[in-house]
């Protein structure tokens, strides 16, 4: 794969794909890692002379401008980050995109508005996804694949641009695949990993391949409800995907096959109204048993006895891999699952990655410092993917 060292980008046009997706609230930005992570790229290209064309997406718009998914927050916030005005397109290949980019003089920066207001962007058929392409490529002379936490995307920016273009990857996705690599080569044991968080059909595939390289999996968050189901247990109204139960036992009787310690959680915290949290008087919350949640309730943290149990499981860890919050820590309510696992993981000696973009924004707003983990992934999915063993459509791209 290229650098962007390897790039002639001075005085040239050069579109760098990034992963912009922060999480807004009232159009505020609420944790601004993302931008952060892509804007030393930026910097560098600055430096050298580049024009320097981002874009991202941002939520999942349908297909169309959306203003609640519009990108000029970031454009303000990457310039204070930069140190330097970022000129915002109100979209993305139109009249104010060409505009924009014309005006630009060497050196100088703009943000393209969502890529996702646009059909193509996320079209299955190729040749919907490559004419957008071919409009993107309009506005460039050279493309950056710098938007790690979209390369398990086959996207037009993503996956079709650069193959129009002469590309390189970089920094961020540099460091990224680096990481990942050292999780797939040869791993400092035991190799502890631990997966929550929501999405939880996306996340089942990767035990698959994790259950052949780990020591020890631990599941919590939203993810745990459905392994507590698939075992027999009630799990009254906490999140489940009921199609997946018969692969949870199959992981399960796998793990002990292997000899992979596979930990559930022995207690949660439970709550009959969620996520009305506005009335809910304390009453309506408390812990019970794993095996013992009550028909009316949701399961929305791991229990006092879990986090420890976990904790125990880290404490000697070589290797750790968490993805996805244990709980719903965006309640204060409901943190202490995640608090503690991110504690537990600076308390062990290993090297620590942490994966996904609620779980690296749950670390830095639950007060952790995130320069003392080992890596913090800015993609979820896509390390996922990548931990998996996938092909990632804009990694592939970026090597051909
Ligand atoms: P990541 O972005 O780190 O990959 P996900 O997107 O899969 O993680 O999941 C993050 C979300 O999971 C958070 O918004 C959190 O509130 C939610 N979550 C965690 N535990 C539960 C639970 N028990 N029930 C419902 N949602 C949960
Ligand atoms: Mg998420």
């Amino acid at each position: 794969m290229k650098t962007i060292e390897d790039l002639d980008v001075a005085g040239k046009r050069v579109f760098v794909r990034a992963d912009l997706n922060v999480p807004l609230s009232d159009g505020r930005i609420t944790d601004d890692g993302r931008i952060r992570a892509v804007a030393p790229t930026i910097a560098k290209l600055v430096e050298r002379g580049a024009r320097v064309v981002v874009a991202s997406h941002l939520g999942r718009p349908k297909g169309a401008p959306d203003p609640q998914f519009s990108l000029a927050p970031v454009a303000g916030r990457l310039g204070e980050i930069l140190g330097k005005p970022v000129a915002f397109a109100t979209d993305t290949v139109g009249d104010s995109a060409t505009a924009t980019v014309a005006a630009l003089g060497d050196g100088e920066v703009a943000l393209l508005e969502n890529l996702r207001f646009n059909a193509g962007e996320t079209s299955k058929d190729d040749a919907e996804r490559g004419a957008f392409a071919d409009q993107l490529a309009t506005l460039a002379d050279l493309y950056v694949g710098d938007g790690f936490g979209a390369v398990h995307r086959k996207h037009a920016s993503v996956f079709d641009l650069p193959q129009r273009l002469p590309h390189a990857a970089g920094d961020l996705i540099a460091t990224e695949v680096g990481v990942l690599k050292k999780l797939t080569d040869e791993v400092a044991r035991p190799y502890v990993v631990v997966l929550g968080g929501a999405k939880v059909s996306d996340k089942l595939g990767v035990i698959d391949n994790l259950l052949k390289k780990a020591d020890r999996i631990l599941i919590g968050g939203g993810m745990a409800y459905t392994f507590l189901a698939a075992k027999g247990h009630e799990v009254g109204i906490s999140l489940l995907q009921e199609d997946q139960k018969g692969r949870c036992l199959e992981y399960l009787a796998e793990a002990e096959k292997r000899g992979v310690e596979f930990v559930l959680p022995v207690d949660v915290l439970v709550s009959k109204d969620f996520p009305d949290l506005k009335t809910k008087a304390p009453a309506d919350f408390g812990t019970v048993a794993a095996d013992a949640i009550p028909a009316d309730q949701e399961g929305l943290d791991i229990g006092p006895k879990t986090r420890e149990l976990f904790a125990a499981k880290l404490v000697d860890a070589g290797t750790v891999f968490w993805n996805g919050p244990m709980g719903v820590f965006e309640h204060p309510d409901y943190a202490n699952g995640t608090k503690a696992v991110a504690q537990a993981l600076l308390d062990s000696p290993g090297f620590t990655v942490v994966g996904g973009g609620d779980s690296a924004a749950a670390v830095r707003i639950l007060g952790f410092d995130e320069k003392a983990f080992g890596h913090i992934s800015t993609g979820g999915g896509a390390s996922l993917e990548y931990l998996e063993g996938k092909t990632l459509p804009g990694l592939a791209a970026l090597e051909g």
